[in-house]
């Protein structure tokens, strides 16, 4: 929309993953483009507002469980905007000084997150690219909150399909895994085209013209990317099945679409 206020440095004319997922949740943080975008892919997969709420749904009972493990430090790279029950709300719950580092390249995460972490503490926000997985971890934030001979969750939600296979999403999970002390978790979810390949190949050209391209993989493929770690049971299910709440509808998973696992590093 003409006159719509953005931040400077923000590319408003091109869809943003970010801003595409804040839409779906219902959220404010977007543009025009990028509800041209959203609309385009409900168009083509009706399911995504569904597979969208279940991934976050999926996000609160993995910290839980994590937290209920001890593990009171996160690494959530690929954040996302602001949206309702955040890792460190989650974690910080449970745990109250829980330390969570979120790492995102989209500027426009930086300047959400930022104004509304400046006064939480043990939380701090790194904008920084996950190709890069070694400038992550030296940055100075993450070092002044993350303590490396302890173990820590490192959270790739809706993250890993945004990487190509040319720039080795393998070698990245390895990288950060490296770095990891023992008894760390990795916590994985992906977009798939297992289930419906046609609607799949629909919504991954919507993203061909976003500031990052949709990359979907198989069962297999996704597997391969937990490689070093061992799955927590149920291991790699869709998210509605990973641990859902006793008594509760889990979603078909057609419409939670989303491969999810949780992996310990031993
Ligand atoms: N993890 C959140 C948000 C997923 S949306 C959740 O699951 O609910 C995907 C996020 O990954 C977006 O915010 C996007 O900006 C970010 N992202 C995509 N590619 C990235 C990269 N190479 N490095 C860092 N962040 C990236």
């Amino acid at each position: 929309m003409a006159g719509e206020w953005a931040p400077t440095g923000i590319d408003t004319s091109r869809p943003s993953p970010a801003r595409i997922y804040d839409w779906l949740l219902g959220g404010k943080d977007n543009f025009a483009a990028d509800r041209a975008a959203g609309e385009r892919i409900l168009r083509a997969a009706p399911h995504s507002v569904t597979a969208a709420r279940e991934n976050r749904a999926f996000l609160r009972r993995a910290v839980e469980y994590l937290t209920d493990q001890g593990v009171d430090q996160f690494l959530d790279i690929g954040t996302g905007l602001p949206t309702r029950d955040s890792v460190h709300e989650v974690a910080q719950r449970r745990l109250p000084g829980a330390r969570v580092v979120y790492v995102d390249n989209d500027p426009i995460v930086s300047v959400h997150a930022r104004a509304l972490l400046s006064s939480t503490d043990n939380v701090a926000l790194v904008e920084a690219d996950l190709r890069d997985p070694a400038a992550i971890w030296a940055d100075a934030q993450v070092r002044e909150l993350i303590d490396f001979t302890r173990p820590v969750a490192v959270l790739l939600l809706a993250i890993l399909h945004f990487v190509p296979d040319e720039d080795d999403p393998h070698a990245i999970v390895a990288s950060l895994l490296s770095r990891a002390a023992p008894g760390s978790f990795l916590v994985v979810t992906h977009s798939t085209a297992d289930l419906a390949p046609e609607l799949s190949r629909e919504v991954e050209q919507v993203y061909d013209g976003a500031s990052a391209s949709l990359h979907t993989r198989s069962r297999n493929e996704v597997e391969r990317l937990l490689t070093g770690t061992e799955p927590v049971e149920p291991g790699l299910v869709f998210t509605s099945q990973w641990r859902p709440a006793p008594g509760t509808d889990v979603a078909d998973p057609k419409e939670a679409a989303l491969y999810a696992a949780v992996g310990r590093k031993p």
